[in-house]
């Protein structure tokens, strides 16, 4: 089975109400096999994490601040690794192969930028990019693996309290 290795990010900030996460609504329809594994909240709306395939010669790490900025348009950066996700898919191109993907994910303090701000490019990809707030946030996102990311850096901020401010 082919192997896909990518990166993303928990984009943090505090703001006035608590703390805030940096999610993306993809455009793209993925393979129809995983439409079962999905949660989609209101009109069939898909949040997930930025992330992204991690080039030749490049860290997990970079990879998770690059396309947390080519999908967002947020600078932010990282404050520690949280986890590991694994998935199958299948290809809804070509010959249709099952795909086995990892994703590392990082947990990355904002710094600056506007969100949503993404070039026209990008824009095929990403319908929208937004601030949510944390608390809650892992019950919106689409995908059970990037659910217990969400937690993961709940956990953590809550155990480290003055680390990210
Ligand atoms: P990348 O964002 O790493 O460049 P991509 O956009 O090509 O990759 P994925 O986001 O992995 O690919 O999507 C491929 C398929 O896997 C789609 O059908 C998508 O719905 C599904 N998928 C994406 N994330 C998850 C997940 N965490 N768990 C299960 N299925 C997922």
């Amino acid at each position: 089975m082919p192997r896909e290795i990518s990166a993303g990010g928990v984009v943090v900030r505090k703001a006035e109400l608590g703390w805030e996460v940096a999610v993306i609504e993809p455009t793209r329809e993925g393979g129809t096999s995983n439409s079962a594994k999905r949660k989609s909240g209101k009109q069939g709306q898909v949040l997930a994490l930025p992330k992204g395939i991690v080039d030749p010669g490049e860290q997990a790490a970079e990879t998770a601040v690059r396309e947390v900025f080519e999908e967002t348009g947020i600078t932010a950066s990282i404050v520690t690794k949280l986890t590991d996700i694994k998935y199958v898919y299948v290809r809804s191109w070509g010959d249709k192969q099952r795909v086995f993907k990892i994703v590392s994910f990082f947990l990355l303090r904002y710094q600056s930028g506007e969100i949503d701000d993404v070039t026209r490019e990008m824009r095929i990809e990403v319908k929208q990019a937004l601030w949510i707030p944390l608390e809650g946030a892992d019950r919106r996102l689409s995908y059970r693996g990037e659910r217990d990311v969400i937690r993961k850096a709940q956990e953590w901020l809550k155990a480290h309290p003055e680390e990210v401010k």
